[in-house]
């Protein structure tokens, strides 16, 4: 099973050292949820590793391959998906189509510009189709696959962003506060969804506020405090920690 290891990562913009020197890995068939106070450097750290911000320091490898000067592309080639804290979704576009967008990186074609109409480039997209159906059907959205984006609820947008980064067949998925907003029985269907990703062999990282949600999903949890690594390790030991309790669950 293949690992996504940062070490010693750190991240400043301008003064503030916004990441401080954290460590930790991810692994296939694995859940790793991070936690913290606002502004401790979660989403930064989710950045970092996807490519949206280069590092002040530290490296980030997979199976041991430096990540660590690579783009978003190169990085989503290797295998890392992510999602955001707000859907970037196509509103105007069905749900499949919105879902397909995921698919970028296996059209030889460039299937989704005007004007791919050769036999290949239909049997290439009629196979993408195919994927992304499956894939809306897993999640729950086989019914509505034909609505425009900007009809879904709040919920079902946040599942089809992560439909999209499925689409992507990657070998991690990052999920940017996923619950966010969603009912307690929302949250339940996020669960069996992170669940069943980590069951078909992702490594599923998970930034999130919603603690109890991320205490019950994840096997391992690393907490954050002003950018520093706090806590880390099982569920159970990170939320027993005086530390991780004084500055962020409350005694
Ligand atoms: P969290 O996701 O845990 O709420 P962030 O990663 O968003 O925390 O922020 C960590 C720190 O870095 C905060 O002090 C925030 O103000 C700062 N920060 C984040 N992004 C930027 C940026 N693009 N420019 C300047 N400062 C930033």
């Amino acid at each position: 099973m293949s690992a996504l290891q940062l070490q010693s990562v750190s991240k400043h913009f301008g003064g503030v050292l916004a990441v401080d020197q954290v460590s930790l890995s991810l692994r296939q068939g694995e859940i790793h949820g991070l936690i913290g106070p606002n502004g401790s450097g979660k989403t930064t750290l989710l950045n970092l590793l996807s490519g949206y911000y280069p590092l002040s320091g530290g490296s980030i490898t997979l199976d041991g391959d430096d990540l660590s000067a690579k783009t978003v592309q190169q990085r989503a080639y290797a295998g890392i998906s992510r999602t955001f804290q707000k859907p970037r979704l196509l509103g105007s576009m069905s749900t499949l189509d919105n879902a397909m967008l995921g698919c970028w990186k296996d059209s030889q074609s460039n299937m989704l510009q005007i004007g791919a109409f050769t036999p290949k480039a239909r049997r290439e997209e009629s196979r993408l189709r195919s994927r992304a159906e499956e894939i809306l059907h897993g999640i729950g959205l086989g019914a509505i696959i034909d609505e425009p984006a900007r009809l879904l609820d709040h919920a079902e947008q946040r599942f089809l962003e992560i439909a999209r980064g499925l689409c992507m067949q990657p070998r991690f998925i990052l999920l940017d506060e996923p619950a966010g907003g969603l009912t307690e029985t929302e949250i339940e269907r996020l669960a069996d969804i992170v669940v069943a990703m980590r069951d078909a062999g992702l490594g599923v990282l998970i930034v999130e506020h919603h603690t109890d949600f991320v205490f019950r999903v994840s096997n391992r949890v690393t907490a954050l405090n002003l950018g520093k690594q706090i806590a880390s390790g099982s569920p159970q030991a990170v939320r027993a920690d005086a530390e991780v309790i004084r500055v962020y669950l409350g005694a």
